[in-house]
Order: C-alpha cells, then sequence, then structure tokens
C-alpha cells in the first residue's frame, strides 16, 4: 500500500511538473515564470526523494521473497536458482562444488517436549550455526522444516567433510537454552559432488538427500558418505 501511495503521490508530482514546464514555455508571464520554476524544483526533489523510497521498499520486498521467513537464510527456491548457476559456473570454468543437506535428528520430539515456540528456536539457532561455519559466498538454505542445504562453491567432497564434520560437532556440543528450556539435539549431513556425482541440480540434490538418509539410517549423529 505504502508503494502504491508513494507511486500515486510521485505521479502527481511528475503532472505538475509537466503542467509548469508547458505554462512557462509557452506563456510569456514573469509571475507564472517564477512560480513554474520554483513549483518544478520543488517537484523535482520530492520526486527524487519518492524514487528513492521506491527503490528502497522494491529491494525490500524483492530480498523478503528469496529470504526464509524464520531464520533470515535463503529459502528452497533461492537454493535451487543458485545451484544451477554455480554448477554452470564450476562448468565453465572447470571447478568443482558440493552441496550439503542437513536434517535435525529426531526434531518431533523437541516439538513434543518442549513445544513449537522452543522448536522454532532451535531451528533459527541450527541455521545460525550453519551459516558461522560457512564461508560467506556459499549458499546457505532452509530446504523446509528442520532441513537445510547448502552449496559450497569451488570445493570437493574429500575437503567439505571437515566442514561438514565441525558443523555436526558444534551441534551435538550446543546447548540450546531458551526461555527457561535446555535441550540437546544431533544433525544428519549429506553430501554430493558435481562432477562425480552428477551434472544436475536434481542428481545433486538426490546424491545428498539419499547420503544424509543413509546417515539417518545408521543412527544419526553422522556424515556421509
Ligand atoms: P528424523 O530423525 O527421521 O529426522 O525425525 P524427525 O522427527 O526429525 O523428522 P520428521 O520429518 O518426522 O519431523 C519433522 C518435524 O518438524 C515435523 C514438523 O512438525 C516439525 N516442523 C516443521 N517445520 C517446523 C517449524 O517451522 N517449526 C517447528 N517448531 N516445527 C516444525
Ligand atoms: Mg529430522
Ligand atoms: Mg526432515
Amino acid at each position: 500500500m505504502k508503494f502504491l501511495r508513494n507511486y500515486i503521490t510521485s505521479i502527481l508530482f511528475i503532472i505538475i511538473i509537466v503542467i509548469f514546464i508547458g505554462l512557462y514555455l509557452f506563456e510569456d508571464s514573469n509571475w507564472l515564470f517564477g512560480a513554474g520554476l520554483i513549483f518544478s524544483i520543488l517537484g523535482i526533489l520530492l520526486s527524487l526523494v519518492f524514487l528513492r523510497s521506491w527503490i528502497h521498499e522494491f529491494s525490500y520486498l524483492k530480498e523478503s521473497a528469496m529470504l526464509d521467513g524464520l531464520t533470515g537464510i535463503y529459502n528452497h527456491k533461492v537454493f535451487k536458482d543458485r545451484l544451477g548457476e554455480e554448477i554452470r559456473r564450476a562448468k565453465r570454468y572447470k571447478k568443482q562444488l558440493s552441496v550439503f543437506f542437513m536434517d535435525i535428528d529426531k526434531f518431533k520430539l523437541i516439538n513434543d517436549n518442549y513445544g513449537h515456540v522452543f522448536g522454532d528456536f532451535v531451528i533459527k539457532e541450527t541455521a545460525r550455526i550453519i551459516k558461522g561455519n560457512l564461508r560467506n559466498f556459499d549458499v546457505v538454505s532452509r530446504y523446509g522444516g528442520e532441513e537445510f542445504s547448502a552449496v559450497l562453491i569451488n570445493s570437493r567432497k574429500r575437503d567439505t567433510r571437515n566442514t561438514a564434520e565441525r558443523i555436526r560437532k558444534t551441534i551435538e556440543s550446543h546447548v540450546f537454552s531458551y526461555n527457561g528450556f535446555e535441550a540437546n539435539i544431533t544433525i544428519s549431513i549429506g553430501i554430493s559432488e558435481y562432477p562425480d556425482d552428477g551434472e544436475e541440480v536434481r542428481d545433486l540434490i538426490r546424491d545428498a538427500d539419499g547420503a544424509m538418509y543413509s546417515a539417518k539410517k545408521d543412527g544419526g549423529n553422522l556424515v556421509k558418505p
């Protein structure tokens, strides 16, 4: 609504400017010329102010459509789009990349034992820990409820396994403390690599997801392969 209001106001100012420019171009009157000049300058200044606020609002809307509301990291769609872009880039420069799939173990129990508000806190805090253990240019997202994914740019599986282990251990030893409750959780992580495990978005997602489920099957709190 604010966006629309600013838009309409700016359009009105632009119309006023055009009218006054017309008036002092075609009327031979001094006071009209003076008033027109003042209004035009005022109109231009106000239009600039509104233009700035539109740009601000537009980038806010664009950003909030890309981010997950709870955690502030990228959403599922951005993850897939960025993975596609990064695969194309890796192909062009003959580089590798790794994909992580991460899922909190037995998260239902957290909700059941401590409530959904605490569950939300755990999801938020887990996202923060994951992001804090990756590089700024890696793509970190919330893939779904208590599932996270990441693209580690220019990185082979053999190098990123240590990073995944660091995330797993940090989460295992972290005490999640909120609103008088304290809990520990663990996470299972599956990794796939471009190009060894596939050259398409779906291949890399399938393999990382499969590795993550294999980690769960073996008891959870593991990194696979
Ligand atoms: P597993 O060890 O196999 O991963 O079991 P799990 O209990 O972690 O996994 P499952 O997929 O069975 O349950 C996930 C639960 O996460 C179910 C859903 O209610 C909960 N959940 C999903 N999104 C949210 C959320 O945004 N907030 C909270 N508090 N809970 C969520
Ligand atoms: Mg889970
Ligand atoms: Mg899950």
